[in-house]
């Protein structure tokens, strides 16, 4: 009996096998490809990239664009006004821009909702395609519009620029399309595919994706939409209120290269009233931000508190703020220190959330490293971002040098601190601050422990022998863990702080300041209050992206309900 029904269902595989082949999930026809970094142009005098550079400043300097909000394929405007200014000279209008009130945000959230299922059967192969455009669009004809926008609205200079609206956001999505395609590649085994075909689908997922960006990277705006987008969501994209034009020429490039109107609604809004708006939406599907930890942690109890209005466990996905360590050792290089902490702490106006806001020095290496800091900050200049020798420029906004400025008080007031150079500021043209350098006494002040998202580099002085308390220091210190450096020689010495600071720092440097990162290179990203530590960059962020699926496919009939033991 047994052995005569293996034989029938042996004979059914026989009569199944030319349907065996044809199964739902076709096999992704995706053609390959490769990529790799964007180069930085170099900008010198006279070259090509710095006129057309000097062409587009002079074109954006001179208009103020109006910015309209943009949901499926409509533009919007509301009463609710505003302007971007440039922040190194704040009576310049650049843009006007309006507030979507929570009626728009609900027609953005609606309108998505409508597109998805169209834009999630547009093939994968067809997205990478646009975004390989889209890519060569910015490397090609718009980067000089993506530099200008970027340097006259958030205050970067043009190396600052480049390394951002230009190469990083190149690179994301060139990168992102490359690892998705290697993404698709790995399929579940099929012990017998004559019998049973499995396949991994990747869906986009069932609702919308808030991406709310920050103002310090027009990259991130880019990457927190589009990747998303291009792995089949719809998205609703907030941008920083500070970063409208820059945003708003990624978001025009990217329709240019095809994305419709539908998968990225461009949805500039008072922060409140969208997050209230898109947390209180059944059909929340995930959640792509960057910003500050207290607006990670608002939006992130709102969802708590609406968890059972949800169609969907929303996916929640922060990158927040960082007090990033320089450690240096007795034995390492004075130069390396000395020029790596400068970038790190000053340039962007230590606007980079990676930026160096902490350094522990030891005391034999203090007065070299001190006596050529010093030298090297006299030679900074901080001006217009349209002066090219400038080294850093205004802090972004009113708040922002209100903020940065009250910890310079504290550093004038306190008796633990005393300024060693810089230390002024002047927001009657632009909101400009020196970059500012404060010795403490005390390693846990709070100069030295809260996240101040300016030029101001705290340091202390520690005697040599205290080296193994600076590690626990640079460890348990601040609630952060985003980047962190350690300079020295002493080959045991690394390794074992390296060790020990494993959970410190998502972004983690030896002999290196702790900025910097590359797409594909340095995958980027904090644990602790620094975020969800998604590695935008790294190969599983596109996929973090989808909610697969799994099918199974069976060709042969099911003929009995008994197993063969039974019998
Ligand atoms: P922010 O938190 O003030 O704003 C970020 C975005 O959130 C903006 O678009 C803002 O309008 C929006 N927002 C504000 N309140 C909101 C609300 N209630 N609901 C919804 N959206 C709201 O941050 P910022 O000043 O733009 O950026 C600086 C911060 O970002 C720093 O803390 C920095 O460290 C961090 N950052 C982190 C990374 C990283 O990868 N870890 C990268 C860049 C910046």
């Amino acid at each position: 009996m047994l052995s005569s029904a293996r034989i029938s269902l042996r004979c059914t595989i026989q009569r199944l096998h030319a349907r065996a082949s044809s199964t739902v999930v076709k096999d992704t026809q995706i053609p390959d490809f490769s990529v790799e970094n964007e180069p930085l142009l170099d900008y010198l005098p006279g070259s090509p990239e710095r006129a057309e550079l000097e062409a587009a400043i002079a074109k954006h300097e001179s208009q103020v664009v109006d910015v309209p909000i943009m949901i499926g394929d409509k533009e919007y405007r509301t009463d609710l006004v505003q302007h971007q200014v440039m922040p190194h000279k704040h009576s310049h209008k650049l843009a006007k821009f309006y507030y979507a009130n929570s009626e728009l945000v609900q027609k953005a959230i609606d309108t998505a909702m409508a597109a998805r299922v169209s834009w999630e059967k547009v093939p994968l192969r067809e997205k990478f395609d646009m975004w390989l455009k889209a890519a060569d669009l910015m490397a090609g004809k718009y980067r000089q519009d993506l530099n200008a926008t970027t340097m006259l609205g958030q205050s970067k200079t043009i190396i600052q620029a480049e390394i951002d609206a230009a190469a990083e956001l190149i690179d994301f999505l060139r990168f992102n399309a490359l690892y998705a395609k290697e993404g698709t590649k790995w399929q579940p085994i099929s012990p017998a595919p004559n019998v049973t075909v499995n396949k991994l689908r990747l869906r986009g997922m069932e609702g919308f994706i808030a991406a709310v960006s920050p103002f310090n990277f027009t990259a991130i705006g880019g990457n927190l939409a589009y990747t998303p987008a291009m792995m089949g969501n719809v998205v609703l994209w907030k941008p920083s209120d500070t970063a409208i034009l820059s945003n708003y020429t990624v978001y025009k490039i990217m329709r240019e290269a095809g994305v419709p109107g539908g998968a990225v609604s461009f949805v500039p809004a008072d922060g409140p009233v969208f997050g209230d708006t898109i947390t209180k939406s059944p059909n929340l599907a995930a959640l792509n931000f960057t910003g500050s930890v207290p607006t990670f942690q608002r939006l992130w109890s709102q969802v708590g508190q609406n968890l059972s209005k949800y169609k969907s466990f929303p996916r929640l996905v922060g990158e927040c703020g960082g007090k990033n360590y320089h450690l240096v050792h007795p034995t390492a290089d004075v130069t390396s220190v000395v020029n790596g902490t400068i970038r790190s702490a000053f340039e962007y106006c230590g606007q980079k959330c990676s930026a160096c806001s902490r350094a522990y020095i030891p005391e034999s290496l203090w007065p070299e490293i001190k006596e050529k800091i010093l030298a090297v900050h006299k030679e900074l200049k901080v001006g217009d971002v349209r002066e090219f020798d400038s080294f850093m420029s205004a802090v972004i906004d009113a708040k922002a040098f209100q903020r940065i400025s009250s910890y310079i008080e504290h550093a004038k007031s306190s008796p633990n601190l005393s300024i060693i150079t810089g230390g002024k500021c002047d927001d009657s043209y632009g909101y400009f601050i020196e970059p500012t350098i404060v010795q403490t006494k005390d390693p846990l002040d709070r100069i030295m422990t809260e996240e101040i998202f300016g030029p101001v580099l705290s340091v202390y002085v520690y005697p040599d022998n205290q080296v193994d308390d600076m590690v626990k220091l640079a460890n348990t210190s601040t609630p952060y863990a985003l980047t962190g450096a350690i300079f020295g020689q002493d080959q045991s010495w690394l390794e074992k702080a390296a060790d020990e600071l494993k959970d410190s720092a998502g972004n983690f440097y030896i002999n290196d300041k702790s900025t910097g990162s590359v797409v594909a290179q340095q995958p980027f990203g904090g644990a602790r209050m620094s975020g969800t530590n998604d590695k935008a960059g790294g190969l599983q962020y596109a996929l973090k992206w989808t909610s697969p699926q799994a099918i199974k496919q069976t060709m042969v009939p099911l003929t009995d309900v008994k197993y063969p033991y039974m019998e």
